[in-house]
Formats: structure tokens, sequence, C-alpha cells
């Protein structure tokens, strides 16, 4: 008789469940789609995201390393400059792609939240679904499920409960397969969840390193551009120092040839001699030299690093070695300036000059005649001079010439 009341009633629940709950039906068929598809595509994904994962964390920039390089090769700004950037290139598109993948991330879980949130709701609809039937049952009076509800202290006590699984019917165990797929689901949702928090997590990090990376090589860069043009403002006032000293030197000079021919147009007024140039070689003024240390005409500045006019020749020769008249003359200077030291002006006639420079000593005094190769000073490194050295001009009706022109090596 009981087996009887049982199977009706097995009917019974097919039919009106069945027909009460085909939305939990067809919600919790898509559930097991979305355990079998979606998690396995959800896999790839992962398997995908680790791999970015360990490029990110092999791949951080070695700001030392790039300063080292750029240190050995840095020659000139330009050159440094254009390094840098196209270091902070690199890292710039690094971290686009980091900011990218985060971007990615992010979309990733919220879909995989919202996943999440529909799997929850099918397992509540099966629940929900399973005590209606439940229910059903026990208002039919079915001792079995009445009895599985008494003794179960939980649903999940309920279910485990095998003795009475295998009495479920069919369509019973259908529906319970289909709430513990929908269960694993929720539960894989949630790892994969962790998983891609924990990615997008280390790609903030790495791009925080690389965004920090970025910063030093900027800064570095700011820092070498500063210095860089602290030096050129420093140089370029040191260039027009050294131009405006020249200028004053060449204006002193002219003052001093245009008074000797003044008293040369009065001598000569006068019917007085004035002082010839017969073309006479020069004696070489530094007997003593080593080596010219810097050569007449245009070069590059020793010490200013720009093109320059240099106007005589620089002989470097030990400290108090005799400096020689390079021919016959009349001393038209002997004295000190703060750019070329104790120096010496000639006047050899006919708008010729001789002058010489940042000496130790000088031997001679202004009106006195000197004769080709007298000592008229010795070397030294007054005025604006770095070593020992004579520097020797020559100048031809108003204007700098080579003295190579009068001397030779
Ligand atoms: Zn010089």
């Amino acid at each position: 008789m009981g087996k009887w009341k049982k199977r009706i009633c097995v009917v019974l629940c097919v039919i009106v469940t069945f027909s009460g709950s085909q939305v939990q039906y067809a919600a919790a068929t898509e559930s097991s789609e979305l355990t079998n598809d979606s998690i396995k595509e959800k896999q790839s994904q992962i398997s995908e995201a680790q791999k970015a994962k360990q490029a990110l964390q092999s791949g951080v920039t070695d700001v030392k390393k790039i300063l080292q390089s750029l240190e050995s090769s840095k020659k000139n700004l330009a050159s440094y400059v254009q390094q840098l950037d196209s270091s902070l290139d690199g890292i710039q598109k690094k971290l686009d792609d980091l900011n990218a993948m985060i971007d990615e991330k992010s979309k990733e879980i919220t879909e995989t939240k919202a996943q999440l949130v529909k799997a929850e709701a099918v397992e509540k609809e099966q629940y929900e679904s399973m005590k209606k039937r439940i229910k059903f049952m026990y208002e039919r009076g079915d001792a079995m499920y009445v009895e599985m509800i008494l003794t179960s202290r939980s649903f999940g006590e309920f279910l485990n409960k095998n003795g009475y699984v295998q009495k479920l019917a069919e369509y019973d165990q259908r529906m319970l397969q289909n709430y513990k797929e929908t269960k694993e689901a929720i539960d894989q949702y949630k790892k994969e969840l962790e998983e891609e928090q924990e990615i997008l997590g280390e790609a903030k990090t790495a791009a925080k390193q690389e965004e920090a990376s970025m910063q030093v090589l900027i800064s570095a860069k700011e820092q070498e551009i500063g210095v860089y043009e602290a030096d050129i403002s420093n140089k370029s006032n040191l260039v027009k120092e050294y131009e405006a000293e020249i200028a004053a030197q060449t204006a002193a000079i002219s003052a001093l040839e245009k008074a000797v021919a003044e008293e040369k147009k009065r001598l000569e007024e006068a019917n007085q001699a004035v002082r010839k140039y017969d073309g006479g070689i020069f004696t070489f003024p530094a007997p003593s030299y080593k080596r010219v240390s810097d050569d007449y005409g245009y070069r590059i500045h020793p010490t200013l690093g720009v093109k320059q006019f240099h106007n005589g020749v620089d002989l470097a020769a030990p400290n108090g070695s005799p400096i020689l008249a390079g021919y016959d003359g009349t001393v038209v200077a002997a004295t000190y300036s703060s750019t070329m030291g104790n120096y010496v002006m000639l006047d050899h006639g006919d708008g010729l000059y001789t002058i010489y420079m940042h000496a130790s000593a000088l031997s001679v005094s202004k009106g006195q005649e000197v004769s080709k190769g007298q000592q008229i000073g010795s070397v030294g490194s007054t005025g604006r001079s770095t070593g020992p050295h004579l520097h020797f001009s020559v100048r031809l009706n108003g204007a700098y010439v080579s003295p190579w022109n009068y001397i030779s090596r």
C-alpha cells in the first residue's frame, strides 16, 4: 500500500513541480552551460594573465642600468637627452600596456562578479524550488521527506543523506545535480575572482614601479639639463667676459699705437728722424720654449670650449726664462694689466709692433730703445694665464698678423 502511495506521489510531484518550475529548470540548465564552457574560457584567460604577470615581474625597468649606460655615453646633452627620451618612451609604452591590462582585468572582474551574482541567484532559485517541492510532498504527507526534514540539521546534511538520495526520483536527482553544478560554478567564480584580483594587484604594483622608474629618469634628465644650462650660461658669461677683456686689450694697444703715430707725425713735421722697419727676420722671443701651447688664429678656446680668435702665439716656457725683443725697437709700454699681466709693447717702425705678455718680471721701461735679441723680461704666468708662457703678438697697421710671418721655429 505504501509503495503505491509513493509512486503516485512521485508522478504528482513531477507533474506539479515541472509545470510550476519551468523557469527554475531553465535557469539551472543555463548555469550548467556557464559551468562548462565559460569556466574553460576563464581558465585560459587566467593562464594568459599569469604569463603576462611573469613578463611584468621580469620586465621591470632597471633604471640603474639605464643611467650607467647613459653616464658612459654622456658626451653632449643632445645625445644624452635623446637616449633618456628613448628610455622614457620605452617605459611609457610599458606603462600604457600595464594600464591597458589593468583596465582589462577590471572589466573581467566586473563580468565575473555579474556571473557570480547570476550563479547565486540560480542557486537560490533552485533551493527555493526544491523547498517548494518538499513542501508539496510534505503537504501530501510523504513520510520520507518529512523524516528527512525532521532529522537533518542543515540543508547540506539533508543532501548528503545517501540513503534518502538514492530513494529520490529521477527528476529529483536531476534537480539535485543542477544545484550541485550551480554551487560548483559559484565556487569556481569566487576562485577566479580572487586570482584575477591578485593579478590586478600585481599589475598595479608593476605599473607603480614603472612610474617610479620613469620619475627617476625624468628627474635625472631635468638635473642634467639644469647642469648643462648652468654650464652654458656660465660659459657664455665667461666668453663674454673674455671677449670684453680682449676688446679692452686691443683698445689699450690701439690707444698706444695712436699715441705713437701722433708723436711720429709731430717728429716728422719737425724734420726729426723716426724709426723705420727694414724688413729683417725676428729673433725667436722665447728661446727656452718647449712647445706652442696655443697657436695664432681661430681655434677652440682651451678652457671656454668655444671658437675664438687668438691674436698671438702662446709659447710654453719655464718660469723665469728670458723673453727677448724680436727686433730693434722702442718700448711703447712696459706695465701691468689684469689680463695681459706684466707686458711689453715694442714699436719697430712703419706701423709694426710686437707685444709680450704674462711676464714674471720686466727688465725695460717705457721710452727705452732696445735691440733685437735683448732680454726685455722673464717668462711668467701673470694676468689671464693658467701656466708659464709667453703670449707673443705682432701688429701691423692697426691689425693683428701672424707672428709666423716674422719668426720661425
Ligand atoms: Zn695667448
